[in-house]
């Protein structure tokens, strides 16, 4: 280990342990992650530290799975623990968008082929309409030349942090994504809500025949998106009432 460990913010309460360790089971169970991917918060009474589970498959992480980091993504209490490779992309966005409280980091399948071919992803429909804001598509090549892909150093996290910018949600070519919010319970409805919006546009993209100009699609516009936004942020917190208890119904806690 280090022997410049990070200092710790402080403790955080039980029950926002919790529900950190259970949006990793609730991405798992809707399919946004895998053996892979991982969501972090915001430390709430540390701004510069932020919490996220030991390099673990998410559909298996407990509270006691937590670490907690500095902005550089160093452990401040890995106590042997091993952590995710690709952490820095958390810290990273942190560190360039203080309004972010929560990450989410995804190979989530329907997501990939829009960062492939230069066919912009867009708001099908209300719940979505956080993508109207527009997606960019990070290249880890454009800087970076031949790599493994992985976001797995500061500079890697600096550059994906830089070519999201103000938006909340990343493409990563030939990677995943990257989706965000100002609590855990919008990052998370977010990251669920890019890959159902992802199937609904290669749909209607099917059924409209390819070749369609996706700049054509009667999408969610940049007017309706603010007003959309608002209700997903309140009512739409009802899917993380279901998804948090089918969690606790599960494992107790
Ligand atoms: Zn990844």
């Amino acid at each position: 280990m280090s022997d410049n460990v990070p200092k710790s913010g402080g403790p955080v309460a039980p029950e926002l342990m919790a529900d950190l360790a259970a949006a990793s089971r609730i991405l798992a169970a809707q399919g946004v992650v895998d053996g892979f991917g991982h969501v972090s918060m915001r430390h709430p009474k540390a701004p510069e530290r932020y919490l996220m589970a030991r390099s673990l498959a998410p559909a298996l992480v407990t509270p006691a799975d937590i670490i907690e980091y500095d902005l550089d993504s160093n452990a401040c209490n890995a106590n042997g623990r091993s952590s995710f490779l690709e952490r820095f992309i958390h810290g990273e966005i942190y560190k360039a968008r203080p309004d972010v409280m929560a990450v989410v980091h995804s190979h989530s399948p329907s997501v990939i082929p829009f960062g492939l071919v230069g066919v912009p992803m867009r708001a099908m429909f209300h719940n979505a309409a956080f993508l109207a804001f527009g997606v960019p598509t990070f290249d880890i090549r454009e800087k970076f030349g031949a790599t493994d892909l992985l976001v797995s150093n500061g500079p890697k996290g600096v550059a994906l942090a830089q070519v999201m910018g103000k938006k909340d949600v990343a493409l990563m070519r030939a990677h995943g994504s990257v989706a965000c919010g100002p609590t855990l319970q919008t990052a998370v409805f977010r990251a669920v809500y890019t890959e159902v919006n992802a199937r609904i546009q290669h749909w209607t993209i099917a059924l409209a025949g390819s070749g369609t100009d996706a700049t054509r699609i009667a999408a969610v516009d940049e007017d309706e998106a603010p007003l959309a936004d608002v209700i997903n942020r309140t009512a739409g917190m009802r899917a993380w009432d279901l998804w948090r208890t089918q969690v606790r119904a599960q494992v107790g806690w």
